[in-house]
């Protein structure tokens, strides 16, 4: 299995356009983007989890092959206003050598999705329910490639969150992989436990005071990373919405966050807020060895690919 991370921001990528706070300018300086985190998964069968708004440069850049099947995690635009550009599979090809894309999202997703890209189903789109704790069925998925959705919790209105469970079983040999996609829990407190390796949402550094945008900081992944004990970890979906001490008034904009309880480190000092790639690597070594948590994990940038297993 070999993964590539097509992109690791957050929904509006980074830096965030015309974003006065000490975070982008900083991108902007070095230079540093993240698009919208999306992940391709390369596992006996091209998989796309999560087509979002930069689907079409992010396809280009990687010259990838139509997937055999696309996850949609939930109903939120970051992950899957890409739909459209999966035309290029469909436009680019004689008729009679063309198949729908099987396309799996929960049943209270699909209302949201449909309302848009309703002119892509059937032609371009095989609409198939992704049910909680039920493998998905239909090829590419049979008894060498299982996947397995799991209901998350991403607030109230993205009713059809889910996470997947990709479990490639070959040669005797099983791997399994998770995704998080947005969510503060999973509704089955144990159903991403004992994963070979868990991509992860890092939406924030602390675990703001109201979290309304319903997303997990590294302060609340770690009781659930000690809890699920994956043997291996990648962090997603990152933002600038921390507050920063002492960018005022950036911190007054209406997408930061104010920490209820900064995570802080074993002489009892919060973390600086990491700014780009190389600190947000930093970070997360020193929290996880603070913590306790032996565990080999990486913050993903656009681009990176790791052959699993
Ligand atoms: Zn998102
Ligand atoms: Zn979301």
């Amino acid at each position: 299995m070999e993964i590539i991370f097509l992109g690791s921001g957050g929904a509006w990528g980074l830096p965030e356009h015309q974003c006065p706070c000490a975070t982008c300018r900083h991108l902007r300086s070095i230079g540093q983007r993240r698009m919208r985190t999306s992940l391709w998964v390369e596992a006996g069968a091209p998989i796309l989890i999560d087509p979002g708004p930069d689907l079409r440069a992010q396809i280009m850049a990687h010259d990838l092959p139509r997937p055999a099947a696309v996850l949609i995690t939930h109903e939120h635009h970051d992950h899957y206003l890409g739909l459209d550009e999966l035309l290029c599979y469909r436009r680019n090809r004689p008729p009679a050598d063309w198949r729908p894309i099987p396309t799996y999202a929960h049943p209270q997703a699909w209302p949201a999705i449909e309302q848009r890209f309703a002119y892509l189903i059937p032609s371009l789109l095989d609409k198939r329910p992704a049910l909680p704790g039920q493998p998905l069925e239909g090829a590419p998925f049979g008894p060498e490639l299982v996947c397995t959705p799991v209901k998350t919790d991403h607030g109230p209105v993205p009713k059809g969150s889910l996470g997947y469970i990709l479990e490639e079983r070959r040669r005797g040999r099983e791997y399994r992989l998770g995704y998080t996609s947005d969510l503060v829990r999973t509704v089955e407190p144990l159903a991403l436990a004992y994963l070979d390796c868990l991509v992860c949402q890092c939406h924030f550094l602390n675990e703001p005071q109201v979290n309304r945008a319903n997303h997990l900081s590294l302060q609340n992944a770690l009781p659930l990373l000690k809890a699920w004990r994956p043997g291996r970890a990648f962090f997603v979906h990152l933002s600038c919405q921390d507050t920063i001490p002492g960018d005022e008034p950036a911190n007054a904009m209406l997408k930061k966050y104010a920490p209820a309880a900064p995570l802080r480190d074993p002489q009892g000092q919060a973390y600086p807020i990491p700014r780009d790639q190389a600190s947000w690597q930093a970070t997360v070594d020193r929290v996880l060895a603070d913590h306790g948590l032996e565990l080999p994990a990486l913050v993903a940038l656009d681009g990176l690919r790791v052959k699993l297993c």
